[in-house]
């Protein structure tokens, strides 16, 4: 039997690898780099390009790629191979210094924003030290950042980093205050909880809207739904489960910390999560993660659906961004101490995160906005469009205690002075969760719920550090002049509360009363990409962005474009396959299905023979088709207008409001007579066979 600990990693250059395949005067350098940030001498390069080079080819490897996360939202890799003419018709592997530190793909197709238009046509790749490279397919995968020539970030992986080192550099200030004098780096952690979908491959090729879109467009609900919740947990299905040990070996192989495997609350829906890592090399094993699963799927006659809204009237997938700070010394920022200095620290990175959470509530709503997640934010089984916070009542506690002065309510301790009181026990409980949050407090860490499964978990993050990083640094600006630091803690801690309680919400956020509730207290609640992407440009955001140096003003626009643009061609996708499912096949089915009704009717009144069912059913469906085809001129008629609109921002209102919604009707027109059509002339398989294709 193989063991996991034999393998795990074996296709990873990593620590343990570098150990030995490098001298130890190039492995320290190298070391410095990936904690520090120095620059490589191109020395040192080329000894770690040979090295793991001659490893990579060990392994059966015989091209080299320079990995990387453009803004398409997926992976991209150019494949060069090691061989190189060595005279005598024959080849030698080679892999030099330069082409592991950069590398120069035509970027002239990725999505550039117009940043590209300004500069070079050009870009390059720029190693990522900080994470490992590895094999994937006979292939050695260098993570590399991607910019255009004049520097500009043209991928997800630079901001994210960028982000790293904002945060980092104000949590340190911060922690230099609390004298933690042995802290030399901090960095933030995320543990992706990844959900997605599980159908047959014959089952899937069976709808051309799976095929272009990635969901189903059309579709009535099945006889049993989710209702019963009897598949949350349940006992995994041999096919799954082969699936799934696959899926772990893989991952394992590629050091990829997959840890918890179990159904999800919708048929065929699953989850996989991974033990935390840092946020990069999260973002990076998330990315290859997905990758993997479809892989894998595909082996077993399946597919894996990522797509956040895949069926409607079951649950979507979404990622659950586990999300804390830890410095180099082990110490988690989010987990309450032992001692009142460590409370103090805690509660001061925690009301960090209230205030940045409330101050950019626009940025974490952009940052998973998507036409897929659009369908699943605030559809009562996902955290509504309202960004807010849920910290649980034993913290809410000791927060009002501070605001309040008075002691603490569950506990009859009084926690009146910070610095001088204990905090008592937080329990890490996970039953006292709320699912309903966006933003949820776990004991340890915050759970932002609202990320969409099939996204770059690189977004959220960005936002997320950025805004902390912002916080923090206000509140190092302030204490680091104090003459009474712990009364100035103090009154800063409370203020903060006092001016940002509003985004802290413990109860029900499915409950209708809440957006109501949340409008009172001004939280925004922008329901659709659309209306979320202009915040990016607001004069708040570009001055986070600039001034903690994540993004230049061309970058921020460009980002903006993109994104605007990329929703207006999903709509424009859809609509068109909306447009050939009806023409091509529902509109024509029911024209036969009524023609076979007519005859029979026919037939029957020659013979004297009533044929009610068949009248009924026709004058029904007969109705629904002239409906349909109503609409559907309707649908083209609209669609036919995007392209007068110039503006991108006005472009995908359109399509929400004018697209959109003539395809959602037209849905509902079609999926209402499924169930009273033969499904002999049915054109499409049914929501019953697709979600119980995997038996
Ligand atoms: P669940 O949410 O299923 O109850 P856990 O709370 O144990 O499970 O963990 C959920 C995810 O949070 C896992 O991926 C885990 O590794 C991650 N996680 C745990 N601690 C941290 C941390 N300090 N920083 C980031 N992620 C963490
Ligand atoms: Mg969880």
């Amino acid at each position: 039997m193989k063991q996991v600990t034999d393998y795990f990693g074996s296709l990873v250059f990593d620590d343990k690898v570098m150990k030995s395949k490098l001298s130890s005067d190039v492995y320290k350098k190298l070391k410095k780099t990936i904690q520090d940030g120095e620059e490589l001498d191109i020395s040192v390069a080329n000894s770690v390009a040979q090295a793991m080079k001659d490893w990579a080819i060990e392994l059966g490897a015989t091209h080299f790629t320079h990995w990387f996360q453009p803004m398409t939202g997926v992976t991209a890799e150019k494949h060069d191979s090691f061989i190189s003419p060595a005279g005598d018709d024959r080849v030698i592997m080679e892999f030099k210094g330069k082409e592991l530190v950069k590398g120069e793909p035509d970027a002239s197709s990725f999505p550039s924003g117009g940043l590209r238009a300004t500069c070079e046509a050009r870009g390059y790749t720029a190693w990522d030290p900080t994470s490992y490279a590895f094999i994937k397919d006979k292939v050695l995968c260098i993570p590399t950042a991607f910019c255009s020539y004049s520097g500009e970030a043209l991928d997800k992986k630079t901001p994210l980093l960028r982000s790293m080192q904002a945060i980092k550099k104000q949590a340190m200030r911060v922690l230099k205050l609390f004298g933690n004098e042995n802290v030399s780096s901090v960095k933030t952690t995320v543990g992706p909880e990844q959900e997605y979908f599980l159908i047959d491959k014959d089952a899937y090729l069976k709808r051309p809207d799976l095929i272009y879109t990635g969901r189903t467009l059309f579709g009535a609900m099945p006889p049993k739904g989710q209702e019963l919740e009897d598949h949350y947990f349940g006992v995994i299905k041999p096919r799954v489960q082969e699936f799934m040990n696959d899926l772990n070996e893989e991952l394992w192989k590629l050091g990829i910390l997959g840890k918890t495997e179990h159904n999800e609350v919708a048929p065929a829906q699953h989850e996989l999560a991974p033990i935390f890592s840092t946020t990069n090399i999260a973002a990076d094993h998330n990315q290859i993660t997905m990758e993997i699963m479809q892989k894998i799927a595909k082996k077993h006659d399946m597919v894996c659906l990522l797509h956040e809204k895949p069926f409607k009237g079951v649950n979507g997938s979404g990622k659950h961004n586990n999300w804390s700070i830890s410095t180099n010394t082990g110490i988690n920022l989010l987990e309450p101490g032992d001692t009142p200095i460590e409370n103090a620290q805690f509660l001061l990175f925690l009301v960090a995160v209230i205030k940045a959470v409330d101050e950019y509530q626009d940025l974490l709503r952009i940052s998973v906005a998507s036409a897929g997640n659009d369908f699943r934010l605030g559809a009562n089984e996902a955290p509504p469009a309202i960004i807010s916070m849920f910290i649980g009542s034993e913290l809410q506690d000791v927060l009002d205690s501070i605001e309040t002065g008075k002691p603490l309510k569950t506990h009859g301790k009084s926690f009146l002075k910070i610095g001088a009181d204990v905090l008592p026990d937080l329990p890490k409980d996970t039953t006292d969760r709320n699912r309903t949050s966006p933003f949820a407090f776990t004991g340890n860490k915050f759970e932002f719920r609202a990320v969409g499964s099939s996204e770059s978990i690189s977004c959220a993050n960005i936002m997320l550090n950025t805004a902390v990083a912002e916080e923090l640094k206000k509140f190092a600006d302030i204490l680091e002049k104090s003459k009474d630091f712990d009364n100035d803690l103090h009154k800063l801690i409370k203020d903060t509360i006092i001016k940002h309680k509003r985004i802290i919400f413990n109860g029900n956020g499915y409950d209708d009363s809440w957006i109501e509730e949340a409008k009172k207290r001004g939280l925004l609640n922008l329901k659709s990409t659309p209306e979320a992407l202009p915040y990016y440009l607001d004069k708040k955001n570009v001055e986070l962005f600039t001034s903690h140096n994540i993004y230049t003003i061309n970058e921020i626009n460009a980002r903006y474009e993109i994104a605007q643009e990329h929703y207006a061609k999903v709509v424009n996708i859809e609509a068109l396959t909306t447009l050939d499912m009806v023409n091509k096949y529902y509109l024509p089915a029911i024209s036969k299905f009524s023609n076979f009704l007519t005859e029979t009717i026919n037939n029957k009144k020659a013979l004297n023979i009533e044929a009610d069912y068949e009248l009924d059913t026709l004058k029904i469906i007969s109705s629904v088709s002239n409906k349909v085809y109503k609409l559907q001129n309707e649908l083209k008629a609209n669609l036919a207008k995007r392209d007068e609109i110039k503006d991108v921002k006005e472009l995908s209102l359109f399509l929400k409001d004018h697209v959109l919604t003539v395809m959602e009707s037209l849905r509902e027109e079609i999926d209402g007579i499924e169930p009273i059509v033969s499904k002999e002339y049915w054109p499409f398989i049914s929501y019953g066979d697709l979600l119980y294709s995997v038996k």
